[in-house]
């Protein structure tokens, strides 16, 4: 029934609207996946400077150990020359002494020198390793950006075609106040910013309407204006349903008072009075007022 071209066109907007809201959020949370990857990239290329200066401090050390063994091994063999040409026991016993002492030092300095060498073919495999890692990431964040990017171009592009159909729909029946209130609505309430009510009950929040007001609402619908839900402040309007089915959604007897007759409200009983509408009901608690 094209009871209301306001509706028909609000209903039609509400579909555009929620996929461009949809897009939006994409928009926004589509970059997370990015930031979390250069995190990453960020602390391996911290792990891979922290392994290359321990990795250049460890070089200068092997650096020294090998010039301090070279000094040790000169020392030694240099005693064990003149241990050749020695001509008195004591000068044989001091020098059997240094010889003593320059052949640990020597063997110490070996030692050591070999250890920090081992160290330094470990670092040198972490290294590698580490840069191996980094680029790895590196790649992934490079190839993430640039889909990202494209991806969100496209989505872009998309919320583009979106306000303009939008536009399209809206024509010269939506006011910009109306649109405006519209898609604030639609976006706080997760893309339904419109619903029907059925017999007195609105499909938005399943909050039970006064008769009354559903009359009313009936009525406005037939002069092309717009009602709010009291209670969830959706834009209502009212379907039709067949009888046995809108009988579910009817808790109140009324019949409507001024020669609506045509509505489904048939075979209602007596007719009670509408002014016990109390019209307190209407703004309940949590209406908002986009
Ligand atoms: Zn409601």
């Amino acid at each position: 029934m094209s009871d209301n071209d306001k509706l028909e066109c609000l209903r039609e907007l509400q579909k555009v609207l929620s996929e461009k809201f949809d897009l939006e959020i994409q928009a926004e949370t589509l970059p997370a996946d990015l930031r979390k990857e250069e995190t990453l990239l960020k602390e391996a290329n911290e792990k891979y400077l922290e392994l290359n200066e321990r990795y250049k401090a460890v070089t200068d050390e092997v650096k020294s150990l090998s010039i301090r063994y070279e000094d040790a091994f000169n020392a030694r063999t240099g005693y064990e020359k003149q241990m050749e040409y020695l001509n008195t026991q004591r000068e044989y016993e001091a020098l059997s002494k240094q010889l003593d002492e320059a052949r640990i030092q020597e063997a110490t300095l070996l030692k050591q020198r070999t250890s920090k060498t081992q160290e330094l073919e470990r670092l040198q495999g972490d290294l590698q390793a580490q840069e191996t890692v980094c680029d790895e990431i590196k790649a992934r964040v490079d190839e993430e950006r640039s889909k990202i990017q494209a991806h969100l171009d496209e989505i872009a592009a998309s919320i583009e075609e979106k306000e303009a159909a939008c536009e399209r729909i809206k024509g010269e029946t939506i006011s910009e106040e109306l649109y405006a209130k519209f898609c604030n609505i639609v976006r706080k309430k997760k893309g339904l910013g419109i619903v029907p009510v059925h017999g007195q009950v609105c499909m938005g929040c399943d909050r039970v309407l006064p008769m009354q007001f559903v009359i009313d609402l009936r009525l406005k619908q037939q002069s092309n204006e717009i009602e709010y839900c009291p209670y969830c402040s959706r834009i209502i309007y009212y379907e039709e349903l067949p009888e046995d089915i809108e009988k579910n959604y009817i808790f109140e007897q009324l019949e409507p008072s001024k020669g609506e007759g045509k509505s489904s409200g048939e075979g209602e009983g007596q007719k009670s009075d509408s002014d016990s509408y109390d019209e307190s009901m209407g703004m309940g608690e949590g209406f908002e007022d986009f």
